[in-house]
């Protein structure tokens, strides 16, 4: 039986989206933030600011989402003998930093205007808005025609939904200004969406982190994988189990398991275990078998 020569599974990466999708929210977030920026700076709007900084972000993450899943395509080699999966982690802790410092600068900003308002010009802060939350449902639309169960893509859609109503917040701020002349409320504004970014930014923050010091995965269940193990034949014991991510659609597992020789012979049973632990959505598993203690 050619158990160990079986070749690994391969499991694919899925950016969320098509293609096309992310051409265009790559192409329409860029177009955006530079007009937000240009806009907020000319009129003085920090709320528009703040909502491009955003949009940056996400083109910043899109990108080096897209940079790193090539990197981690590419075949593991003699030396990175895991391959480049966790470059995608490495892309998002860069951008989570990123993302966290643009941030502290809107909110650092956004408290000094409160107390010192810069005057703003309502008109085209509330045109450059209505572009956002325009850009932001159809982004919302292209990813979600081909949502269906997949979860990348739902969140992907859910996020550029928030990402509308974060631009419908600085257009209502931006009308409200031009009637009644609250400066301050764009500043108020401001600090709301900085305070919103910052959130995504440390939510990215700990996901990557979580995948760098190699957390047990989301969504394998740690306790239901020993059990799957134990529950295997003649298993007396089961220690020593790492479970951590290769990158964020792979999983890796080390386990050591005593097990009673004689029930059925070691290679069918590896066969089995492998094929429970990918079951369980691990797929690359390494199990160190061990006799039952002496007795003596
Ligand atoms: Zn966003
Ligand atoms: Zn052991």
């Amino acid at each position: 039986m050619a158990v160990q020569r079986q070749p690994h599974p391969r499991q694919h990466q899925h950016r969320p989206g098509s293609p096309a999708a992310f051409r265009w929210s790559v192409i329409l977030n860029s177009g955006l933030s530079a007009l937000q920026l240009v806009i907020g700076v000319s009129f003085g709007s920090l709320a528009l600011i703040g909502d491009a900084v955003h949009n940056l972000g996400d083109v910043a993450g899109l990108l080096l989402g897209w940079g790193a899943e090539r990197l981690s395509a590419r075949a593991p080699s003699k030396r990175y003998t895991y391959g480049f999966g966790r470059s995608t982690q490495l892309a998002s802790l860069a951008n989570a930093v990123f993302i966290l410092m643009a941030s502290a600068v809107v909110l650092v900003e956004g408290v000094q205007r409160l107390f010192e308002p810069v005057e703003v010009s309502a008109g085209p802060v509330l045109w450059a808005a209505a572009i956002g939350v325009a850009v932001n449902l159809f982004s919302a639309r292209l990813f979600g025609a081909d949502a269906g169960h997949d979860l990348n893509r739902r969140a992907a859609v859910i996020h550029l939904l928030t990402d509308a109503a974060v631009s419908a917040a600085v257009l209502i701020a931006a009308l409200v200004v031009g009637f009644t002349g609250w400066n301050w409320l764009d500043a108020a504004t401001a600090i709301g969406v900085g305070l919103a970014v910052a959130w995504s930014g440390i939510e990215i923050l700990r996901q990557s982190l979580s995948i760098v010091l190699d957390a047990v995965p989301e969504g394998i269940d740690q306790a239901a994988v020993e059990a799957a193990l134990r529950q295997l034949p003649g298993v007396l014991n089961v220690h020593h189990v790492h479970i951590w991510a290769l990158s964020t659609s792979q999983s890796a597992l080390t386990a050591h398991v005593v097990r009673h020789p004689g029930s059925i012979d070691d290679l069918d049973w590896l066969h089995q275990a492998k094929q429970r632990l990918a079951q369980l959505g691990i797929a690359h598993s390494t199990i160190q078998l061990e006799p039952p203690p002496q007795e003596v």
